[in-house]
């Protein structure tokens, strides 16, 4: 599926859809480079679940988890990871395999523990289509969590 956005705000409702329809146990893998809208459409996600508290880019903590939606979501952003045996100290595996849901900034990064059936989401500038515009690549695995879980 492919959406293009052309404000911040629709990048925020792209997220917050996503957030909305979001089941236990995904993980959902932000791609893009630097300030193309990764913890934009992160914060609207969370939004979406119904959390409240403040989104921002967890650069230097790697993880942040955000309680109080309709569930709990796992915040990656690994661009400052420096050795993959961080994601362990982290215990990444119980975010990835565990009771919410996560997002993932940068997984390119941390390619060998993503789980097969995460679902892929590429955000693209194109400079001759004007400065805030978006292209968003959003991609199902056929084996996904949702297919597995029978949701829609
Ligand atoms: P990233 O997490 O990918 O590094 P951010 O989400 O922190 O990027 O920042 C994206 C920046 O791009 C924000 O300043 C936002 O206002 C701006 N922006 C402009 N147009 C868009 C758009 N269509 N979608 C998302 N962000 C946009
Ligand atoms: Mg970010």
């Amino acid at each position: 599926m492919i959406i293009e956005t052309h404000t911040p705000q629709e990048t925020f409702d792209i997220g917050k859809k996503l957030g909305e329809r979001a089941i236990q146990g995904e993980v959902y893998c932000l791609n893009g480079d630097l300030g193309t809208g990764k913890t934009v459409l992160a914060q609207g996600f969370a939004d979406g679940l119904g959390i409240r508290e403040p989104v921002s880019s967890p650069t230097f903590t790697i993880i942040q988890q955000h309680d109080g939606g309709r569930l709990p979501l796992y915040h990656f952003d690994v661009y400052r990871i420096g050795d993959i045996s961080e994601m362990d100290e982290i215990g990444y595996e119980d975010c990835f395999y565990g009771e919410g849901v996560c997002l993932v900034e940068w997984p390119e990064l941390i390619a060998e523990l993503l789980p097969e059936y995460a679902v892929s989401i590429r955000i693209e500038k194109d400079m001759e289509k004007g400065f805030d515009y978006r292209r968003i690549l959003i991609c199902r695995p056929h084996d996904s969590e949702r297919e597995r879980k029978g949701a829609v």
